[in-house]
C-alpha cells in the first residue's frame, strides 16, 4: 500500500504512516516515530496489522544486535527499582537500554502493574533509554506478540540492551524467557519460596538469581540466602549451553552489586560467543516465535470469525450434554478450519 492509499483508507480513524515512514523514522533513532509504531503493532486492526507486517519485515534485517535479558519477580521484590538502577548504570556504560514489559494481569484489572507512570522517574528522563509499558491486549499471547515484534523494533532503532520485565507469578515468565537471551530472577532474603510466589519451574530458568534489598539489617540475611539459594541452583538439571547459573547480592536502592550483575551477564555472553552459540540462541527464540505466532493467530481466527462462534457453541451444547468429549469437538473444529 502507498503512503497515501494508506492515509486515504484509514477514513476518519486518526492518520498513520506507511511501513517506509515508520521504518526511516525508526533507523534515524526517533523514538517518537518508535513509539508511534509500537503502538501500530499493538493494534488489532487489520490495516494496522499489515502494516506491522511489513515493516517487521524491514526492520527484520537491521535487528538482533542487543542483549535481550528478561527479568523477573513478585510485585514488590523491586523490579522497578532494579531496573532504574541497572538501566543508568548501562546508560553511564555508555549503552541504550530499552524497557519493555510483559503484564498480561494489565489487561484484566485494567491498572497495570508493570505500567505505573511514577516507576524509574530518572531512567525515563534519560534520552539514552526507552521505557515503554505493557501492552493491553486482553491474552497473554497476544502481549507477548506485541513484545517480540517490539523487541525488533527497539534493536532497528539502535538500542543494545533490551531488558524485558514480567510479573514472576504466572505463565508470563515462560513466554519472556522464550524471547530472551538471559533471564535474571529477583529474589529477597528472608521469604521462603512459597511465601514469594516463586515457582521451582521459574527458579530453574533463571540463569542469574539477583538478590535484592541486601542493604541496612538485611545484610547478613541476604548473604545466607545467597549460600541457600547456590545450594539449591546444583540441584537443578545442568542449563543449555553449559552455564551454570549463579546468585548475586544487590541493592537496587544504594545501587550497589549493580556493576558484578552486569558482569556476570556479560561473561555469560562471552560464553554464548565462544561456543558459538549465539547465533543458536537467537534461532530457537525465532522458532519459539513462530510456534508462538500460530497458536496466537488460530485462536484469532477462531474466535473473530462469527461462522466458528457458531461452530464452537454448538461444540459447546454437545460437550455439556455429555454427546462429545471437548477432545473430539476440539477435533471436529480444526479439521472444519483444515477444509477450508
Ligand atoms: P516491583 O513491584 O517489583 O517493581 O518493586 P518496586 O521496585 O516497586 O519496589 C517495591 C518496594 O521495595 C519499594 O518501596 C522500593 O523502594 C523498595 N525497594 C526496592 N529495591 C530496594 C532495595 O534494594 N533496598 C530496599 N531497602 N528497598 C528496596
Amino acid at each position: 500500500m502507498s503512503p497515501i492509499s494508506s492515509h486515504i483508507n484509514l477514513g476518519k480513524r486518526k492518520l498513520h504512516k506507511s511501513a517506509k515512514e515508520y521504518f526511516d523514522g525508526i533507523r534515524k533513532g526517533d523514538v517518537s516515530t518508535l513509539g508511534q509504531a509500537i503502538t501500530v503493532l499493538e493494534s488489532k486492526s487489520q490495516e494496522h496489522r499489515s502494516t506491522a507486517l511489513e515493516l517487521l519485515d524491514m526492520c527484520l534485517p537491521f535487528a538482533g544486535n542487543s542483549k535481550r535479558i528478561g527479568i523477573t519477580g513478585v510485585p514488590g521484590v523491586g523490579k522497578s527499582t532494579f531496573i532504574e538502577a541497572f538501566g543508568s548504570f548501562l546508560v553511564e556504560q555508555g549503552h541504550k537500554p530499552a524497557v519493555l514489559a510483559v503484564d498480561p494481569s494489565s489487561s484484566i484489572t485494567k491498572g497495570s502493574i508493570l505500567g505505573d507512570k511514577t516507576r524509574m522517574m530518572s531512567l525515563s528522563k534519560s534520552e539514552q533509554a526507552f521505557i515503554r509499558p505493557s501492552p493491553s491486549m486482553g491474552s497473554l499471547g497476544g502481549v507477548s506478540r506485541a513484545t517480540r515484534e517490539t523487541i525488533i523494533l527497539c534493536e532497528a532503532a539502535g538500542f543494545d540492551i533490551i531488558l524485558v520485565e514480567t510479573v514472576g507469578v504466572g505463565q508470563s515468565e515462560t513466554e519472556v524467557h522464550s524471547m530472551v537471551d538471559f533471564f535474571l530472577l529477583l529474589m529477597l532474603a528472608g521469604a521462603g519460596d512459597e511465601l514469594q510466589g516463586i515457582k521451582r519451574g521459574i527458579m530453574e530458568m533463571a540463569d542469574l538469581i539477583v538478590i535484592n534489598k541486601a542493604d541496612g539489617d538485611n545484610q547478613e540475611a541476604s548473604k545466607r540466602a545467597k549460600r541457600e539459594y547456590k545450594n539449591a541452583l546444583h540441584l537443578f538439571p545442568a542449563h543449555e549451553y553449559g552455564w551454570i547459573p549463579d546468585v548475586s547480592l544487590c541493592s537496587s536502592i544504594e545501587s550497589k552489586g549493580i556493576e558484578k550483575v552486569w558482569k556476570i551477564i556479560t561473561s555469560y555472553f562471552e560464553l554464548l560467543n565462544d561456543k558459538n552459540i549465539f547465533d543458536q540462541s537467537r534461532s530457537d527464540q525465532l522458532s519459539a516465535w513462530f510456534h508462538s505466532s500460530i497458536n496466537q493467530q488460530l485462536k484469532e481466527l477462531i474466535s473473530d470469525h462469527p461462522k466458528y462462534e457458531k461452530l464452537i457453541n454448538e461444540l459447546l451444547n454437545k460437550i455439556q450434554t455429555e454427546e462429545l468429549s471437548p477432545s473430539s469437538a476440539a477435533h471436529t473444529l480444526v479439521h472444519q478450519l483444515i477444509k477450508e
